[in-house]
């Protein structure tokens, strides 16, 4: 269980969470949705211990951040570390070996080739054999999908099932509303620093209607095509 209290964070003036309260359970998938700047990232960060808040983020562990693995939406590598070094980096980072470390390549990545040089599907799937390899229990997922092949996709789909059965801890955001569909238990709306919304799988439906209607509304009609 991972809960959230009064958790608020600000760059300079700009105040991009305000007061957040939610909680996640084991064995649940969490979808957070928000459009672009509405603070899912900021968000992540805050609870993948990358940034410094005012509020109170608390779990079953002593430090969730050693417990956590988070995706980030563009995995930054140094120049001269292969997909291999990386790899060992993180698992010896959990105090652990990396083992078998082909087999579990099932992405099927150049792992002695430098990350830097991947491309960007490349270096996601990476940086997520990394933090699946270190056996976490929480998983902080930014935009797993984007950029990935649709293949690659459809692999991570059912990661995301297995770490459920596993009785992990979940929590993703995407753009792609049919792979949160796929995946969640419920689904968060995050709007300029606030949840506004928390809809369950029975209204996943509803909530992509909305979704739609907000973004489209008569901005084709305005196209005027003929
Ligand atoms: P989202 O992931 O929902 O697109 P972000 O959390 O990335 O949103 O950003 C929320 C807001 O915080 C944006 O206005 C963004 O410009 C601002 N922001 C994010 N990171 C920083 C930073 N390091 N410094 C200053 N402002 C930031």
């Amino acid at each position: 269980m991972i809960k959230i209290e009064n958790l608020s964070k600000a760059y300079g003036s700009k105040q991009v969470l305000k007061n957040v309260n939610i909680s996640f359970e084991k064995g649940k998938v969490y979808g957070i949705v928000g459009e672009n700047g509405s603070g899912k990232t900021t968000f992540f960060k805050c609870i993948a211990g990358l940034e410094r808040y005012s509020g109170n983020v608390s779990s079953d562990f002593d430090n969730l951040k050693n417990h956590t693995g988070f995706l980030q939406t563009e995995p930054f590598y140094f120049s001269k570390i292969t997909g291999r070094e990386f790899i060992q980096l993180l698992c010896s980072a959990r105090g652990k070996q990396a083992i078998a470390t082909d087999q579990r390549n099932i992405f099927d990545l150049p792992l002695d080739q430098y990350a830097s040089t991947y491309s960007t599907g490349m270096k996601k799937k990476l940086a997520l054999t990394a933090i699946l390899m270190q056996t976490n229990e929480c998983f902080v997922l930014d935009e797993p999908f984007n950029g990935v092949d649709i293949h690659s996709n459809i692999i991570i789909t059912d990661i995301i099932r297995k770490l459920k059965e596993l009785n992990k801890t979940i929590i993703i955001s995407s753009h792609i509303f049919a792979t949160l569909n796929d995946t969640c238990d419920e689904i968060h709306l995050l709007k300029e620093g606030v949840f506004v919304k928390k809809v369950c799988r029975e209204e996943f439906g509803i909530l992509e209607q909305e979704m739609k209607d907000f973004t489209i509304g008569n901005k084709i009609d305005k196209l005027m095509l003929t």
